[in-house]
């Protein structure tokens, strides 16, 4: 692309447009960032570089509560719906009786389509949210029978329920008369899917008819008895022995039942995204706050950004930020907002780029971006979003951008564009329009904002719906999240945050959970000085517990990084054992040991430099549990680092799995007879986490005793349309165990 202006004036010269320096579009790449400037996310994402001590109580601003919520329950069941009520009673949420609405023929394949059928219906017929459910029994032996079925098992339904549930009994125990006891393994599942505006927005799915919705899906495992025992519940409840609660769920109370029950779990997950969605509703997001000296700080951390090999977002961000103190704190945030933005729909800015000179067409290479062209792609990115923010469709013209209204509010902007603001508007839609004359899936690619390559292998591994999912699901911002520590009172932290203005949500798992739902300035709590939680993605949090720690343990976290891992084993030992924190990199290591220190954890924890042989890792002596969080191509985690989405080639992907391999089996020499090595990455991709960890199994001889596909990681999980406000990165964990002897 030709160069734009120049770098008129010098990096302290005049401002843009702000009275005689001309604008400067295109920063070459300066010094890096001097770590002063706020990071991604506002105060709660930079808080570990700055923990400073309150000077005074910050000022009372515990947000309103939400207003309550009345949902339609779409049920014919009269029993669920009590369920439901019982469920929700505690939560101010109130379930208003579906059953007078007319039936749903439920013919669907599966428990979601089921489900969402009878909540659009709902939805259609009233015009309010609505929710429904749908349930089964999955029987093992019977292959997943009687599953959708579960009501009809026996019969036709008659109209007497208690009837038709004893009918169905009776036909499941005499299916599995012949099968023995250990081959009675069964789970029952639960569909519940929320329709109608309350589910709109980012990653929402849409029925035929148009309306919006996502499913909530949880399990209960356990096995059928031979006969009857309980009087409570419905349904299979008699003969249903629950492995959670070692009994049956006819003779467990509700609220035991409710506690692991396949109902209770999928409302468990349903609640927090129901408030996440009445936090958004309640705060339509404010318009970008923009002037000339913000567009220029963007092209400023733009041209760092591409300068240093799209490699080190951050820190051109904040080099552009710090040089420029006149910021407030809103614009700074406009600035970070409209940085990630460019960073995610490079390859679209790229090709709108290539219009507005009149480039032939070809599949765009951010890569081979120059700092100079800063200018033009900063000018592009606002035109790209609306005033606040979010992406413009580029269907014609007359779309108000953020570019319209910062010329309007500074006009003497105009004369210093590269190119006429409609000629701007323009390229974007040719852009847009171009996407479909890429070769192969190259348009699709860069249309989710990927290399073409990383787009390939997603959908490769997981399909052409799921990949785009994937993207777009990373594509939003994530939340900070909080892990409370053990000993935390958690209401007391939940209020004191709730005092800054900040909302927050407990998560469904692991306990301890806690998104917050706006940034907040959480270093001045006491709870953060009395070490009642810290930050750590909740992803990362579930593959702690993978680990299974007990007090007293031997535990190394081998890849420690930064320590949020070694803090989470920690705090799992009851001050009690040791966790031994290992790493090659000694910055990581530093912060870990910062971290560690204001944690008060020093007692139980060594942290240590990796040593380069692996002859010498025997006077580490052996593990009881060794943690694996491998290097990879940290694909579960492209939000926090948009850049990497261009990047992420074949030749990258290819880079990891054999080094893991390598690194897995060094570490699970350490691990003693009966211990457990977990295997654990931030990766999509099934090269570098099953394939991995199935490999280790085979050739150690251990057993694989279990895996999980952690938030977007997982297909069915994205699949269900599931809130990125709210949701994990993606990450894969797998636990093997040593044989004893
Ligand atoms: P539906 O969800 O109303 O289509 O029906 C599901 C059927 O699965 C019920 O009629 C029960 O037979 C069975 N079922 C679902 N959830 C439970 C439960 O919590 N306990 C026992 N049976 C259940």
């Amino acid at each position: 692309m030709q160069r734009q202006g120049g770098r008129q004036g010098g990096r302290q010269g005049g401002r843009l447009g702000g009275g005689g320096g001309g604008p400067r579009w295109g920063n070459g790449p300066g010094r890096g960032g001097d770590g002063s400037g706020p990071r991604w996310g506002g105060d709660a994402r930079g808080f570990e570089q700055r923990p400073q001590r309150p000077r005074r109580p910050p000022p009372d601003r515990t947000p309103q509560p939400l207003p309550p919520l009345e949902l339609l329950f779409a049920t014919g069941n009269a029993k669920k719906l009590a369920e439901l009520r019982e469920l929700a009673e505690p939560t101010g949420l109130t379930i208003r009786d579906g059953t007078d609405l007319p039936e749903v023929v439920e013919d669907g394949a599966t428990f979601v389509e089921n489900a969402r059928k009878k909540a659009v219906a709902a939805v259609l017929q009233t015009g309010l949210s609505a929710l429904a459910d749908d349930s089964g029994l999955l029987v093992d032996a019977l292959d997943g029978a009687p599953g959708v079925l579960s009501a009809r098992y026996g019969g036709p339904p008659t109209g007497d329920r208690a009837a038709d549930d004893a009918r169905n009994i009776e036909k499941l125990l005499d299916a599995l008369e012949e099968t023995p006891d250990d081959a009675r393994g069964a789970h029952f599942a639960c569909a519940l899917v929320l329709a109608g505006p309350l589910a709109d927005g980012p990653g929402a799915l849409h029925s035929d008819e148009g309306v919006p919705y996502r499913a909530f899906f949880s399990r209960s495992f356990g096995r059928i008895l031979r006969e009857r025992d309980g009087e409570g519940g419905f349904g299979y409840d008699p003969v249903f022995l629950s492995d959670d609660l070692g009994c049956t769920f006819a003779s467990a109370s509700a609220a035991e039942k409710h506690s692991v029950s396949h109902r209770g779990r999928a409302f468990a997950a349903l609640l927090p995204a129901l408030t996440a969605l009445r936090a958004r509703d309640e705060a339509p997001s404010a318009p970008l706050f923009l002037r000339p000296l913000g567009l220029e700080a963007l092209v400023h951390a733009l041209a760092e950004t591409i300068g240093g090999g799209l490699r080190y977002a951050v820190r051109g961000l904040e080099s552009a930020l710090s040089e420029r103190p006149g910021l407030g704190a809103k614009e700074r945030a406009a600035v970070a907002a409209l940085h990630i933005h460019a960073l995610r729909r490079l390859g679209v800015l790229q090709l709108a780029a290539g219009a507005l000179l009149g480039e032939a067409l070809q599949t765009p290479d951010p890569r081979r971006l120059r700092p100079r062209d800063a200018g033009v792609l900063a000018v592009l990115t606002l035109a790209d979003v609306d005033e606040k923010g979010h992406r413009l469709p580029h269907r014609g013209p007359g779309e108000r951008s953020a570019l319209t209204g910062l010329l309007e509010r500074h006009t003497n902007l105009i004369g210093h564009l590269p190119a006429p603001a409609s000629k701007i508007d323009k390229a974007l839609r040719t852009a847009t329009h171009a996407l479909d004359q890429l070769p192969g899936d190259d348009g699709a690619a860069i249309a989710a904002g990927a290399h073409p390559e990383l787009y390939a292998a997603l959908v490769e591994a997981f399909g052409a719906a799921s990949a785009s999912r994937v993207l777009d699901y990373l594509a939003e911002q994530g939340p900070p999240t909080l892990r409370l520590t053990r000993d935390a009172d958690a209401d007391e932290v939940l209020r004191e945050i709730s005092r800054l203005g900040a909302r927050t949500v407990r998560l469904p798992e692991p306990p301890g959970a806690v998104a917050l739902l706006s940034t907040a300035r959480i270093t001045v709590t006491e709870a953060f000085h009395r070490g009642d939680f810290e930050m750590q993605d909740a992803g990362s949090q579930q593959i702690c517990t993978m680990a299974a720690v007990q007090p007293g343990m031997r535990v190394a976290d081998w890849c420690a990084g930064a320590g949020g891992k070694t803090l989470a084993l920690a705090d799992a030992l009851q001050g009690e054992g040791e966790v031994v924190a290992l790493d090659v990199h000694d910055g990581r290591l530093r912060e870990a040991q910062r971290r560690v220190g204001r944690a008060g954890v020093q007692d139980l924890v060594r942290i240590e430099r990796h040593a380069d042989d692996a002859e010498a890792d025997a006077r580490l002596g052996d593990f009881d549990v060794v943690l694996v969080d491998a290097p990879c191509s940290s694909t579960g985690a492209l939000r926090r680092t948009p850049e990497l989405r261009w990047h992420t080639d074949a030749a990258w992907l290819q880079r990891f799995p054999e080094q893991q391999r390598a690194i897995a089996l060094r570490a699970a020499a350490r691990v003693r007879p009966g211990g457990r090595l977990v295997y654990a990455t931030c990766s999509l991709m099934p090269a570098e986490n099953e394939a991995v960890a199935h490999a280790l199994a085979e050739e150690l001889g251990w057993k694989l005793v279990a895996e999980q596909r952690i938030g977007p990681s997982n297909p069915e999980w994205l699949a269900h349309g599931p809130l990125a406000q709210i949701g994990p990165d993606g990450f894969y964990s797998a636990a093997l165990e040593r044989p004893h002897g």
